[in-house]
């Protein structure tokens, strides 16, 4: 029997994940091609359609790094393939580049960008507002508030960008990605092969002669999309009164839920917006018209709010635009807080807040590697050798959990693939002894490039590149580097020791961080040296081991009866499987994943087979 979300069927009614919303509505649009760079919160968007592929009627990838996985869909979609491409909300920085072009050059087989942000920076160095690459780029942009929405606006967004050639901006926000709604299935199309590319190099290819007609043309279809906006279904004007509230994306529903509690549902005026860019100006100057003050409802920046601004000032409108004065810009709203800004310029008298009281019994627990991860083995046999005589340069994967003490193995990051690049900037500015660190992952992601440049510029750098043979923050997809999917074997793995080399990186060294001896001598020996050096510590990750190779843990660690309770341990290597009773040190065996680490630092502790393994 067909996945789910694969049927044909129309009617079909099912709770999903706003992310799965998004892989069904594409369905429906009868989407081609699907890249993508994992990321949360869109990661169950490629995960599904990856799981789904052995029996969907699609290609998908997990392409390198975002910059590729739109262009791979670019490609696909001027070959007229309906393209879909998914990413979180920083990844459009790495794809900005394709991106900005691609308005120009167009999508003839339709083609969507998936942008999920990340107000509040749940998982995320950044809370940027990615409608404002809608705004700088051109795209018509749609934003989902539920997951019928999620499910409605990947199809209809796919179907708009292929009618007029240009490509759009899905926009959601954690929120909607992780939210589960009911959802109402559409009929899914039988398919047509793509067209084919079809040449015509003043369409589609902007050397400067071709581009500045391609800019007119891009300005002419912004207009175009205007016009589609304006008979949108996801934007309207609803109820009446001097004073009107305007919200988008997300906002909407908290919107819902906060005239509801106020017990204001239809008693003010109401200008709901989904497709958000280019914005539907006559629809907003109706609802402008007539009106005193105006609240504007959006997380993050104040777009729509300088929008209606604008609008209002152009057309000589006497109206307050009030948002960000009474609602913040940055973090996720809440239904209080919207309610309190409705209770602020409506000039309604606030309540005293029932402060939810926190769980004073309930443990606190700080951001940690899980036990036995290799990583932790790493991070203890680098801060053996270097202690604080080193900086440690980050990067972007769950290895950067190990940032608090007593690990303390990140001192600075800045984006994905930076810990090479920006530790060669430190190490030459300041002369101090670097040491980077990046994920398998992150390597094949926008490593390669930085370890291109500090071996050409001639960097003084030591990188320890993590190799645990899976992405796993995002929740273990595989990379070019990984032996095994969940599908089978990798047979064109890329050996990252000979990428290296292939850089003119002379000095590699690989070796596993669990043997502790061996790791430390590699790093003694290479902290005497200068230039460019790569150890390549590697070990699976104990979870992805399980679920991908089947490993089992048969033996765990035990303190013994000797133990004189120095709590070195704890302090130093902090593995989450000890704790400490009023009397005595303890290895929990069901936390304990047996990387038997902790026996080779502490003579006190012994492997313990477990019964039945
Ligand atoms: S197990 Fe070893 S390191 Fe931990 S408290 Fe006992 S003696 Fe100290
Ligand atoms: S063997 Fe030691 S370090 Fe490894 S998971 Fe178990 S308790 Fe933690």
């Amino acid at each position: 029997m067909p996945h789910p979300l694969l049927t044909r069927d129309a009617g079909a009614r099912h709770l999903l994940l706003g992310n799965e919303a998004i892989v069904r509505g594409a369905l429906e649009a009868g989407v081609d091609v699907i890249t993508c760079y994992p990321g949360t919160p869109s990661s169950e968007v490629p995960d599904t359609f990856f799981r789904l592929s052995p029996e969907g009627d699609f290609y998908f990838e997990y392409s390198v790094n975002e910059k590729v996985a739109l262009e791979v869909a670019g490609g696909a979609t001027l070959a007229g393939a309906l393209s879909l491409c998914t990413m979180k909300h920083v990844g459009v920085n790495v794809a900005a580049d394709p991106l900005m072009t691609l308005t120009y050059v167009g999508a003839p087989g339709g083609l969507v960008l998936l942008s999920a942000d990340d107000p509040g920076c749940h998982s995320s160095q950044n809370e940027q507002d990615n409608r404002i690459y809608a705004r700088l780029g051109g795209l018509p942009c749609l934003e989902p508030s539920t997951a019928q929405e999620a499910k409605d606006m990947a199809r209809d967004a796919l179907l708009l960008s292929r009618e007029m050639g240009a490509p759009a901006l899905l926009r959601t926000t954690t929120r909607v990605n992780h939210l589960r709604g009911p959802v109402t299935f559409g009929a899914r199309p039988e398919k047509e092969k793509p067209a084919g590319f079809q040449k015509n190099p003043a369409r589609f290819v902007p050397v400067p002669a071709f581009s500045r007609p391609m800019h007119v043309r891009l300005l002419e279809t912004i207009e175009k999309l205007r016009a589609e906006a304006e008979k949108s279904p996801y934007n309207r004007i609803s109820g009446k009164g001097e004073i009107g509230v305007a919200a988008s994306g997300i906002g909407r529903a908290y919107l819902a839920d906060a005239l509801a509690e106020l017990g204001l549902a239809g008693k003010v005026k109401l200008l709901e917006l989904g497709f958000t860019h280019p914005l539907p100006e006559k629809l907003c100057l109706k609802f402008l018209k007539g009106l005193s003050t105006v609240l504007v409802v959006e997380e993050l920046e104040p777009v729509l709010e300088n929008d209606l601004r604008v609008l209002a000032q152009k057309r000589g409108l006497n109206v307050a635009i009030r948002g960000k004065d009474v609602l913040p810009r940055n973090g996720e709203f809440s239904v209080g807080l919207v309610a309190d800004a409705l209770r602020t310029v409506l000039k309604l008298r606030k309540p005293q807040r029932k402060v939810c009281a926190g769980t004073a019994d309930l443990p606190q627990r700080a951001p940690n590697l899980c036990a036995s991860c290799p990583h932790r083995a790493t991070y203890f046999a680098v801060k053996k050798v270097f202690g604080n005589d080193a900086v440690y340069s980050s990067d972007i994967g769950c290895y950067t959990l190990g940032i608090l003490p007593p690990l303390a193995a990140a001192d600075f990051l800045l984006c994905m693939g930076s810990s090479i690049s920006a530790g060669s900037g430190a190490a030459r500015a300041a002369g101090q002894t670097v040491v980077g660190f990046i994920g398998d992952s992150t390597f094949f992601h926008s490593g390669i490039t930085g370890l291109v440049n500090a071996v050409f510029n001639r960097h003084d750098i030591l990188l320890v590149i993590m190799d645990n043979h899976t992405t796993a923050m995002t929740g273990h997809q595989p990379n070019p580097g990984v032996d095994k999917t969940i599908l089978g074997d990798n047979e064109a793995k890329v050996d990252i020791e000979a990428v290296c080399r292939g850089l003119g990186v002379t000095r590699i060294e690989t070796v596993n961080p669990l043997h502790h001896k061996k790791m430390t001598a590699i790093l003694e020996k290479m902290k005497a040296e200068r230039g460019v050096r790569v150890i390549i510590a590697r070990e699976p990750c104990p979870l992805h081991a399980r679920r991908v190779y089947g490993a089992k843990v048969t033996r765990v660690a035990a303190v013994s009866d000797s133990c004189d309770q120095c709590g070195r341990c704890l302090d130093e290597l902090a593995c989450p499987a000890f704790h400490k009773t009023s009397s005595k040190v303890e290895i929990n065996p069901l936390l304990c994943g047996g990387c038997m680490l902790c026996l080779q630092v502490c003579t006190h502790i012994k492997a313990r087979k477990l019964e039945g393994k």
